[in-house]
């Protein structure tokens, strides 16, 4: 799980060229920008990330003035509270991400062990804007147990990781910025998913369903079953008009695969397999990049994560994806060994 705010020591100190009042720490691998002498080597610290929605509480009122984010409201109702959030920026140069504090900014009592979360202890949630109407149809359920969700832990907090696997050899996909998108075929059912609830397939109303259709989807995973015998689930990243500003440019919804799941064997399929499988039934996939043998750090991966989209090159790419070739189950991520290097320069052009 991640853990917005928690207890984590600073690991180095450095300057930033022509900055006489700030300098840079180094948290887990991000780095932050701090006033000058405020933190030294060793010291426990309140770390919290990007995308933190801070409470308006008088110990965090000097950051209204870059900070505030107004509440959201839907339909009248208030689906986020107001707050002040915690994005990437660029000072002097430097991109920062999160924000630390001292100890003392946590209320009395609460642990302070190495890796504490103390998110609920200072009333940090997370921002996470509601979807728009295109992506609100009606629902069926929650999303079905026997799939895995999808998700992407960033690689800043899995430095340690980072050493165990190293020599290995690492997919990399680009990753896209659209919404999540799940179709799968069960004992006959198809059904079809947005990143956390089981959607009503019938309701035209929303886009995925509409897509699906265009896709005919139901019919193809009916084939992949019919000709390779097992109960399929596709996960893939929905772009286009109406997702996430569409970003790309493209003039119609389309949707890129990055899973080919095994219900029936409750299993991943490795990518050389999937990709050939997906091919077969001209199923489009996320832009394959480079592989690479890991041997980096965090800071050279977020390197390698800038650059522009291969949907579009006058873009800024939102980040990779890397995968070892072989699917293995990764204990410190309690799934499968999978994580992502987010491009500063996309959070900066885009994170709002
Ligand atoms: P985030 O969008 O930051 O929550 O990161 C995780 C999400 O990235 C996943 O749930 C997917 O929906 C999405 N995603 C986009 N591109 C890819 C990709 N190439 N591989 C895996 N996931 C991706
Ligand atoms: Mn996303």
């Amino acid at each position: 799980m991640r853990k917005l705010a928690s207890i984590q020591t600073v690991n180095a100190v450095e300057p930033i060229p022509n900055a006489d009042a700030i300098e840079r720490v180094r948290v887990l691998g991000w780095w932050v920008v701090v006033k000058k002498g405020e933190f030294a080597v060793g010291d426990r610290i309140v770390y919290c990330e990007i995308d933190s929605l801070l409470p308006e509480r008088p110990e965090f009122e000097f950051l209204r003035k870059n900070c505030f984010k107004a509440a959201i409201v839907q339909g009248g109702n208030e689906v986020q509270r107001a707050g002040f959030r915690i994005k990437t920026v660029r000072l002097r140069g430097q991109v920062s991400q999160g924000i630390c504090f001292p100890l003392a900014v946590l209320p009395p009592g609460t642990p302070t062990d190495e890796w504490a979360d103390v998110t609920e202890a200072l009333g940090i949630i997370k921002h996470d804007p509601p979807p728009p109407a295109n992506m609100a149809g009606s629902v069926k359920g929650n999303f079905p147990s026997f799939i895995p969700k999808t998700d992407e832990t960033r690689v800043q907090v899995l430095e340690a990781m980072l050493l165990r696997h190293a020599g290995k050899v690492f997919n990399v996909t680009e990753k896209l910025d659209g919404s999540s998108f799940t179709a799968f075929l069960r004992d006959g059912t198809f059904g079809i998913c947005s990143r956390n609830l089981l959607l009503d397939e019938s309701d035209d109303t929303h886009l995925f369903v509409q897509l699906s259709k265009r896709l005919e989807l139901g019919a193809t995973l009916v084939r992949l079953r019919d000709k390779y015998g097992f109960d399929p689930a596709i996960q893939g990243e929905v772009l286009g008009p109406g997702v996430q500003g569409n970003k790309y440019g493209l003039r119609e919804a389309e949707l890129r695969v990055f899973n080919l799941f095994d219900i029936s064997a409750s299993r991943l399929i490795d990518l050389d397999r999937a990709l050939e499988l997906l091919r077969e039934f001209r199923l489009e996939v996320v832009p394959q990049l480079e592989p690479i043998t890991l041997g980096h750090g965090v800071d050279d991966l977020i390197r390698l994560s800038e650059g522009v989209s291969v949907l579009n090159p006058k873009v800024q790419r939102e980040g990779i994806v890397l995968r070892p070739t072989v699917e293995e189950f990764e204990p410190e991520l309690g799934g499968r060994l999978s994580f992502k290097a987010i491009n500063p320069q996309f959070l900066l052009k885009y994170d709002e």
